[in-house]
């Protein structure tokens, strides 16, 4: 992150705003992963699940995204799923609107079918191609999105891979060089990321790191971050998997970060997990990253969470403020459009 960037995200934070959305813009995927937080039923807080909500397609996705963009103004948007690619004809149409709005955009997809042509040379675009494991396991766990299918539809592309590493992958010293080995020589690799698979509180499956696991991919990472220069991670990052967030009160990502579901009004909490996740056993590569940051001191004292958490309340403070004498009910952090109320965008388009 550039220190402009840390400077603009201070200042939403200031005002009672987030700097991070992330969006499901679509319910539907054609993969079955085990061990999908997106279709746990503990996802969107119990009752519902993605499957059940009601999504948009057509122009009305793009309007619901765009009327959500320009109300709560993020500098960073992840557009996720379901994957997003389903509606892929939206994306065409929404990713240069985005972008002309100066936002960094992050596609996250398994890339089951081609990326358009024209996103490699888009500056602030980043796709990110979810692959989970070496060939065999990745095949079993995430078809159709297989390796000959992504290794076709990510051809002349520009992408970051993100892999979870799970238990079972630990299960077998060296998975992970072997995994960088195979992808790091190819043309379309800028970077690679690993998170580690997230639990919800109390889960016993398969996926899990057992501690020794954990610790074991953390020594590997920050060795093979010094072969691998594609490994975009730094080693203060790699480190922090060791200690997570131990709460989502702590947690800078899940702070600094508002998650709609794929009705544009349904808010996912207290992360892009939901439910309850445990936290002592967090994976996520992006929490982590930002953790790092919380816990650099400025002048060797303060850290920087401790400043970036008093940020928040005073930006919370300013955002519930009466402005008159009169005074005025506090503003919502997340308004959500009533079902069947038209956004802006809609009815400027009438
Ligand atoms: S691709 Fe993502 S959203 Fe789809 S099933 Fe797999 S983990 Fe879930
Ligand atoms: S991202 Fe990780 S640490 Fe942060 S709230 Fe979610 S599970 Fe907890």
């Amino acid at each position: 992150m550039h220190t402009s960037q840390i400077i603009q995200a201070w200042g939403k934070i200031l005002r009672g705003q987030r700097p991070s959305l992330s969006l499901e813009i679509t319910r539907e995927c054609p993969l079955k992963c085990p061990g999908c937080y997106a279709y746990d039923p503990a996802h969107l807080g119990g009752g519902q699940t993605l499957r059940d909500l009601n999504d948009r397609r057509g122009q009305s996705l793009v309007d619901g995204v765009l009327e959500i963009v320009d109300r709560l103004k993020p500098l960073h948007l992840s557009l996720v799923g379901g994957d997003p690619l389903v509606r892929y004809r939206e994306l065409e149409s929404l990713v240069p609107q985005l972008l002309g709005r100066g936002i960094h955009v992050q596609i996250v997809t398994s890339a089951f079918r081609p990326l358009n042509a024209g996103w490699s040379a888009m500056p602030r675009l980043h796709i990110v191609v979810s692959i989970d494991g070496l060939q065999p396991e990745h095949d079993a766990r995430r078809a159709p999105a297989t390796y000959d299918r992504i290794l076709k539809n990510i051809a002349k592309q520009k992408i970051t891979i993100h892999c979870t590493i799970t238990g079972q992958m630990m299960k077998r010293s060296g998975y992970l060089r072997e995994f960088l080995e195979f992808w790091t020589p190819r043309p379309e690799i800028k970077k690679v990321w690993f998170s580690m698979f997230t639990p919800q509180i109390g889960d016993d499956l398969p996926e899990i790191l057992t501690p020794v696991e954990r610790a074991q991919a953390i020594a590997d990472m920050l060795q093979l971050r010094k072969q691998y220069p594609e490994l975009d991670m730094p080693e203060v990052v790699i480190r922090q998997f060791s200690s997570p967030p131990s709460r989502p009160e702590d947690c800078i990502f899940a702070l600094t970060t508002t998650t709609v579901s794929a009705d544009l009004q349904t808010r996912i909490t207290p992360c892009q997990f939901g439910g309850r996740p445990d936290c002592s056993r967090c994976g996520c590569f992006a929490s982590m990253g930002l953790a790092s940051v919380g816990a650099h001191k400025l002048a060797s004292v303060i850290p920087v969470a401790t400043i970036l958490k008093a940020s928040i309340k005073v930006g919370q403070r300013r955002a519930n403020l009466p402005k008159s004498p009169k005074g005025r009910a506090p503003k919502e952090v997340f308004p959500v459009l009533r079902p069947g109320q038209r956004t802006q965008h809609e009815l400027s388009r009438n």
